[in-house]
Formats: C-alpha cells, sequence, structure tokens
C-alpha cells in the first residue's frame, strides 16, 4: 500500500481514542484564546514555539504552564469543543478522555463545576456521533492523599460518563503500594483502574501496577520490551497496552527504554507487542502537544512494518478494550 492509500484507508475507519489527555489537546489557536481571556497576549507562533522539548521532564513544565490557563468552567468548555471537533475531523466515534482532576484540586478549582460545563459542552458533539467517556487522573508525586480526594470527586460528579480513575506523572516518585487503598476505593464506586507504568519507569512499575493495584489497563507500558516473562504474563492475562508512539518519541521515553538515544519510529516495540499476543490500543496522549493525530500514529505503526490486517485488528482492539458495555461497543 503506498502511504497515500494506505492513510486514505486509515481515514475510513471509524476509530476509538483511549489514551488521550484533554489538557495535552489544546490547539495553539485554543490556547491564545485562553492566555488572552486571563490577560497575557502571545501568538499562534509563539505558543507553537512553547510545544517543543528536549525531555519528559521539559513536556511536565510545558503542560503544567498550559493547565494553569484554565480556570473556570467556561475553560474547560472552550477546549472540550476544541477536541471534539478534531476528534470528529479524525473519524474517532469514541473516546475516553483523561482529565487531570489532580490538577483542578491543586488549584482549589471544583472538579464538578468543570466537569458539568464539559459535559454540556460535549452534548452537541454527541448528536454528531461522538461518544466521550471520561477518566479522572491523579498526579502521582502529589500522594495517595490527593489521589483519594480525586476519586471522592469523582464519585460526587454523579455520572456515568466517568468511567475510570488513573494515575499519572512522575513513576519514580511515591511508591505504587501506597495506592492500595485508593484504587480500592475506586472499584467500590465501580471505576475501572489505570494508571501510567513503564513509560520512563521500569518494567517493574507495570508488574507492581497489575499485582496490587488490579489495574485493567497499562498506559504506554513500553518498559516490558525489557522483561520477557512480563510480556508473557500481559499476553495471558490480556491486559492492553496503551501505546502511544509519538508521545514516546518526542518525550525521550522510546530512547530512554531501549537505552538508544537515536531510537526513531521503525524500533518501537509496538510490532513485538503485538505479535507477541499482547493487547494494544494505539492513540496519541497529548495530541497538540505533540504535533501527532490518530491517523498519523497509525502511519508511525504502518513504518515500523505492520501491515494493514494487523493495524485494522489494533483499530478493533480500541473497541474491544473499551470501557463501555458489551452491547454498546459496536455501536459507539
Ligand atoms: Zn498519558
Amino acid at each position: 500500500m503506498t502511504p497515500s492509500s494506505l492513510s486514505q484507508w486509515i481515514a475510513s475507519l471509524p476509530q476509538a481514542e483511549l489514551h488521550l489527555h484533554l489538557e495535552g489537546s489544546i490547539e495553539p489557536a485554543t490556547l491564545c484564546a485562553l492566555t488572552m481571556r486571563h490577560g497575557l497576549a502571545m501568538t499562534e507562533e509563539e505558543m507553537r514555539r512553547r510545544y517543543a522539548y528536549r525531555d519528559f521532564a521539559e513536556f511536565i513544565e510545558v503542560f503544567k504552564w498550559v493547565t494553569s490557563f484554565l480556570r473556570e468552567p467556561q475553560d474547560y468548555a472552550c477546549v472540550v469543543r476544541d477536541l471534539a471537533e478534531h476528534l470528529l475531523a479524525q473519524n474517532v466515534v469514541y473516546a475516553e478522555v483523561t482529565l487531570s482532576v489532580g490538577v483542578m484540586l491543586l488549584r482549589n478549582q471544583q472538579p464538578e463545576a468543570n466537569f458539568e460545563a464539559l459535559l454540556r459542552a460535549a452534548e452537541p458533539f454527541e448528536r454528531r456521533g461522538l461518544r466521550l467517556q471520561w477518566v479522572f487522573d491523579a498526579v502521582r508525586q502529589f500522594g495517595p492523599q490527593a489521589a483519594m480526594a480525586v476519586v471522592k470527586a469523582a464519585g460526587s460528579c454523579h455520572s456515568k460518563a466517568v468511567v475510570a480513575f488513573g494515575i499519572g506523572g512522575d513513576e519514580l516518585s511515591v511508591p505504587t503500594a501506597e495506592f492500595r487503598a485508593v484504587y480500592e476505593r475506586a472499584g467500590e464506586i465501580g471505576l475501572h483502574r489505570l494508571i501510567h507504568a513503564g513509560e520512563m519507569g521500569g518494567p517493574d512499575k507495570i508488574r507492581e501496577a497489575i499485582d496490587l493495584l488490579g489495574v485493567q489497563r497499562i498506559g504506554h507500558g513500553i518498559a516490558a520490551i525489557n522483561d520477557p516473562s512480563l510480556m508473557d504474563m500481559l499476553a495471558e492475562r490480556k491486559i492492553p497496552l496503551e501505546i502511544c508512539p509519538g508521545s514516546n518519541l518526542r518525550t525521550g521515553a522510546l530512547a530512554h527504554q531501549l537505552a538508544r538515544k537515536d531510537a526513531r519510529i521503525e524500533d518501537h516495540p509496538l510490532p513485538a507487542f503485538f505479535r507477541h499476543g499482547i493487547p494494544v490500543v494505539l492513540s496519541t496522549d497529548d495530541p497538540a502537544m505533540f504535533h501527532t493525530t490518530l491517523q498519523d500514529e497509525y502511519a508511525h505503526a504502518a513504518q515500523m512494518g505492520l501491515q494493514e490486517d494487523e493495524l485494522s485488528r489494533i483499530s478493533e482492539m480500541s473497541f474491544e478494550y473499551a470501557f463501555l458495555p458489551d452491547d454498546e461497543k459496536r455501536t459507539a
């Protein structure tokens, strides 16, 4: 298949995205409008230049800076509209969007009010065929108490559209075991359990998340390539990895895990995971901040040597492993 017929074929498939951060989806033009609303005039070009990072730490700094302009419910509504248009343009019909509720709480905001505004902003897009569900995310380095407050906020939003609880941030900060009670509570109130693990951390972080916290999907998990017995376990237990190749390249996570500074997208372990029988879903992570789209990520996967039937299977898995009841998966 030529690159252009491949991209046409990919664009024709209805897609689901399962690892996508709202705060990482703010296009430069929308960010300009947000900063202007809060008294900072910047050009789109300046914003674009900000969306560049030499390593993971720099990316986190920019992510924090961007979220500092999400101050009121209407700011959240504005970025959801932006994201929803972008997803529809990519033929995405279903997405689980991660919301950094840990950051909202840190800034003394009311997650319930922000969430209400998000839901209202998303409604017109639902009518256009885009279904959105939400993952409430805590920040690992803020500790278990702050994470428990995120679970509590998920409960007090009283919405079926909040389907999961997750943790992101610095994997090497707080030990996994300290979040046990938090994940137990999340399970008790009916939330699915997610985590970012094995992105910058080692395979041990993935194992601990499965054994101690009972997580059902792993965000990134690319460190598994360094642990064959973990790969066997992921395949046997059918625990999916949410793979975001463009993100891994731009944050330096790929180079870090492969211990090769010059790691290229072609070196990504996605084909090895897939051919080992590990469920994988393909996603963009922070599309605006990593200058990527879901179609770009499928093109990346093709560059890694995955064939059309394999890409088609990967696309199906995004629906299969979505947090939707079985009878709603096909119609999502
Ligand atoms: Zn992520």
